[in-house]
């Protein structure tokens, strides 16, 4: 969709703004040509000693009047007009915000934060002004042009008329040629802005870091040239769209000359009064605005026109994963995965390949391996972030994409090695799934995944703020109010990736207990359980062992112990490591 069809069909579909708007910018414009008329005709009667007494007053109340009346309607058309421009603004920011929440990990992989916040904000803002000034000033500079053309041509003389305008056919052709110019220069210009955004955001986000290795005078320098280059691409856009006015000067300009030579021969051939050709100038002057609209409206468009390129893309993007699904997520039959292998978009090495796994209801599976492995790119692909590039996750009989993704969602809970908090309380965050949990509730997941004395240490208890505004919590206190979350939502599937990474053995120990206690109670629960810890994982159903995307080793931990690989020397390592701890 081009700029044109948006706001066409946007038009169309609040016509009745824009025609009240119309309307009333056409009365302004029908009273703004006759006040000349009628401040001619007032000096002439003044002169002539026609007017006096009550009909002076009376022709100097309808001036009075108009002017009124003009200040009346151009508050009123701002006021419907802007209101419909705002709804524009509204409705795309809606739209890209809503497009955003429904794509995947592999669109957000590809595009920068810091960009799609300036297309949310910058780009949409310029599309607005397209759809609000631009518009009503093209309206407006138009229908006065038209009026004030007749009133020069039919009003006055159309020779002088029709001479008058031999420049301006020169001055459209400036504006094309500048017009060019100002639209890159506005693309160049958004884009800077949103490498702008990019750096301040994530300097923000990366302050710790950044002050930690003193690159903060470093990042201030980056800051400041880009700081620099954004000022100065919007500098060359403001420059190329100043040379509007004087193309306009000039051609004002020749066309006054033009018209005060041929009127002037006109008069002195008595085929033009003097009056006339006063008349004539005042109307050259009241050009001034349907040129400078012109090029007002050249610009604004251009501006929402650079806008639009970046914004529709962005808008139009396929979703990185497709929700097909018809199914609410059966939670009786096992997962099977077959075959299964994955590439990382843009990526040419494998993350995973021939991977077959089952998962039974109810059953645990530990997966282990080195880091880079593949083991959370596997969760991933369970979790539909991805999509196998190779094989097929099957539910029981069914592929996955059968599933409805907010189903599957809701049946998956997912513990990440770094979860996120959002700036709410302690409590809030717990209950994200489920907002309308009671106290007992979470205070009774928050004890299984032993954060509860934590939290109740803390100031405000369980109403303490965390995320960026509040209190900062450990790694590994982060860790377990993510897992109290994932427990709270009661999805029959969890999988905790590295979720205890952050933990201590003895409270990874607990909680481990208390998750094989939970799952007592619910036998039809399974669980996933990712570790670079084997003790983690030592009383699984089964463990795999993966190895730079494929699995190695299978089995149960005696078997695997027995067989002597990799999981048999990392357990004698890590057991060694442990009794060195505790000496
Ligand atoms: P593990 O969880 O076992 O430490 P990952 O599954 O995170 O390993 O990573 C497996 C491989 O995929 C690594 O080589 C890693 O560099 C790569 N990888 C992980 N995430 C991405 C990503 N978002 N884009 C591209 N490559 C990735
Ligand atoms: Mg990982």
């Amino acid at each position: 969709m081009t700029l044109t069809r948006l706001l066409s069909a946007f038009v169309a579909r609040h016509w009745r703004a824009y025609a009240s708007a119309a309307v009333m910018l056409a009365t302004i414009a029908v009273l703004t040509v006759w006040i000349p008329r009628q401040v001619g005709h007032l000096v002439d009667g003044l002169a002539q000693g026609r007017l006096q007494g009550p009909d002076l007053w009376m022709q100097l109340g309808l001036l009075l009047g108009a002017g009124l009346s003009i200040y009346l309607l151009r508050v009123g058309w701002r006021l419907q007009l802007f209101a419909a421009a705002y709804r524009l603004g509204r409705e795309l920011r809606t739209r890209l915000y809503e497009r955003m929440t429904l794509q995947g990990p592999a669109f957000f992989q590809a595009q920068r934060s810091g960009d799609l916040m300036a297309l949310a904000t910058n780009d949409i803002d310029a599309v607005e002004m397209a759809a609000g000034e631009a518009l009503l000033a093209a309206f407006d500079g138009s229908l006065t042009l038209i009026l004030v053309l007749s009133m020069m041509t039919l009003g006055v003389d159309w020779r002088l008329g029709l001479a008058a305008l031999v420049p301006f056919p020169l001055m459209a052709l400036a504006f094309w040629f500048i017009s060019n110019h100002v639209h890159l220069a506005w693309k160049d210009s958004l884009a800077r802005f949103s490498s702008l955004n990019q750096h301040a955001q994530e300097s923000l986000a990366g302050v710790r870091t950044l002050r930690a290795l003193g690159l903060i005078p470093r990042a201030g320098r980056q800051f400041h040239e880009l700081a620099d280059h954004a000022g100065e691409a919007a500098f060359r856009a403001q420059r190329w769209e100043a040379a509007y006015e004087p193309a306009v000067g000039m051609a004002l300009t020749a066309a006054t000359v033009i018209a005060l030579g041929l009127g002037g021969w006109l008069v002195a051939r008595q085929e033009l009064s003097i009056g006339q050709l006063t008349s004539f100038t005042m109307y050259l002057g009241q050009l001034i605005w349907p040129m400078f609209a012109a090029g007002w409206v050249l610009s604004l468009l251009e501006r929402g026109r650079a806008a639009w390129s970046r914004l529709q893309p962005v808008l139009d993007a396929p979703l990185s994963l497709q929700d097909g699904g018809r199914l609410a997520l059966p939670t009786d039959v096992p997962l099977h995965l077959q075959d299964l292998g994955f590439s990382y978009p843009g990526s040419e090495r494998a993350a995973l390949g021939g991977i077959d796994l089952s998962l039974s209801p109810g059953r645990t599976l530990g997966i282990v391996g080195p880091t880079g492995a593949g083991k959370s790119t596997l969760i991933k692909l369970l979790l539909r972030q991805f999509e196998p590039t190779e094989g097929q996750v099957l539910l029981g009989q069914l592929p996955l994409v059968e599933v409805r993704l907010e189903a599957l969602r809701r049946g998956l809970a997912w513990v990440p090695q770094e979860p996120f908090l959002f700036s709410a309380s302690i409590a809030e965050n717990i209950a994200l799934a489920r907002p309308d949990a009671s106290r007992e509730a979470i205070e009774q997941v928050a004890r299984l995944a032993a954060v509860h004395e934590d939290i109740a240490a803390l100031p405000l208890g369980y109403e303490t703020l965390v995320g960026e505004r509040g209190v900062t919590l450990s790694g590994g206190q982060r860790q377990r109010v993510a897992i109290a979350r994932a427990l709270l939502s009661e999805a029959p599937l969890l999988m905790l990736d590295d979720a205890l990474s952050a933990v201590d053995t003895g409270t990874e120990t607990q909680i481990l207990a208390h998750l094989r206690e939970l799952r007592e109670a619910h036998p039809e629960r399974g669980l996933v359980v990712v570790s670079h810890r084997l003790s983690a994982v030592m009383e699984a159903d089964e463990i795999v062992v993966l190895k730079a995307g494929r699995i190695v080793e299978r089995g149960t931990h005696d078997t695997l112990l027995a067989a002597g690989g990799w999981y048999a020397a990392q357990w004698r390592y890590q057991q060694l490591e442990a009794s060195l701890d505790a000496a």
